[in-house]
């Protein structure tokens, strides 16, 4: 199912699926708790790019603290929830543009309902989350531990049942830390529901590992057209994620607009510090994302300006000589 084809939902303002362009989430990593520090990096995201946040709610502390975190900021909201249905209420009425729940681990059916008919009346979306890591016993001895048919099996199981009570302000997400096992899940799961995907690589590992993995990964979700928001799991200061993300998305095409900076990747003829300035560049040029053109930064006159393809500004070694 092509990303045209699924419905659309509203996440605070918001609207992804349906064709709509690809929006790019992330996850604070400060305890909710901390609202001052909270919203804090929520503002240091917003500036990067960051075109939803999700923050964790384990407690009812946390639940309330939303409130006076979406006085200070300016994207959608979404609470992370599990275990506990009153904190999924507590959340909703405190804010939330939209609540990520995995029914499996909320309870009984009437627990459910209640976060259900909650998010009904507040016309909040919820996210049914599925995770590698968190699939039911009987989906791992129906197929042999995690699979992909088990994933897709429990996503669908969830919606129905939310479906059941009447729902279907719904966004899907399948989550695991194999590339290949996310990719197949996405496919077999795009051709069965209309739902939105919220697409993201879990436990992706460190920087370096997560940024290719996710890069991999969500690069060839997103081509495929199966996803529509998109987190980006990497350990550290979440503002690298948006980094991460806002080039997957530019180099997919998905995304227009910034500074796109190119280098060449040195040879005997580079006589300057390249990757020093390119970096230098690359900060400098974060700031101008109304602008949409190509710097390069080039070690010689070799590949320079003038030559057929070029980008809009070419900075050669003649840039260390003060142009
Ligand atoms: S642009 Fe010049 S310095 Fe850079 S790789 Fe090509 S030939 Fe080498």
């Amino acid at each position: 199912m092509s990303r045209r084809d699924t419905k659309k939902i509203n996440i605070g303002g918001r609207v992804i699926g349906g064709g709509s362009p690809v929006l790019i989430q992330s996850m604070c990593n400060t305890k909710t708790e901390d609202i001052r520090g909270t919203a804090a990096q929520i503002l240091r995201l917003e500036q990067a790019g960051c075109d939803i946040i999700r923050v964790a709610v384990p407690t009812m502390e946390a639940a309330l603290a939303l409130r006076e975190i979406k006085k200070e900021i300016h994207i959608p909201l979404v609470a992370d929830i599990h275990f506990d249905y009153r904190l999924a209420i507590a959340a909703i009425e405190n804010g939330a543009d939209k609540i990520r729940i995995n029914p499996g681990n909320i309870g009984s059916r009437e627990r459910v309902k209640a976060v259900v008919d909650k998010a009904r009346e507040y016309g909040v979306p919820i996210r049914v989350g599925v995770n590698s890591g968190s699939l039911e016993k009987q989906l791992l001895e129906k197929y042999g531990g995690v699979t992909v048919e088990g994933l897709v099996e429990s996503a669908l199981d969830k919606t129905a049942l939310i479906e059941e009570l009447g729902y279907d302000n719904l966004v899907i997400s399948i989550k695991s830390s194999d590339v290949m096992m996310c990719i197949k899940a996405h496919e077999m799961i795009a051709e069965k529901t209309s739902y939105p995907l919220h697409i993201g690589i879990t436990e992706a590992g460190t920087v370096n590992a997560g940024n290719i993995k996710s890069s991999v990964g969500l690069g060839i979700m997103l081509y495929q057209g199966s996803g529509i928001p998109s987190g980006f799991p990497s350990p550290g200061d979440p503002v690298e994620e948006i980094k991460t993300a806002k080039l997957i998305l530019g180099a997919l095409g998905l995304r227009k607009g910034g500074v796109e900076v190119v280098s060449c990747p040195t040879c005997g003829r580079t006589s300057i510090d390249l990757i020093g300035l390119a970096n230098q560049v690359e900060t400098m040029a974060a700031e101008f994302d109304d602008l949409d053109i190509k710097v390069a930064v080039m070690g010689c006159a070799v590949n320079g300006p003038g030559r057929p393809g070029r980008p809009t500004w070419v900075l050669q070694a003649a840039r260390a000589r003060g142009f």
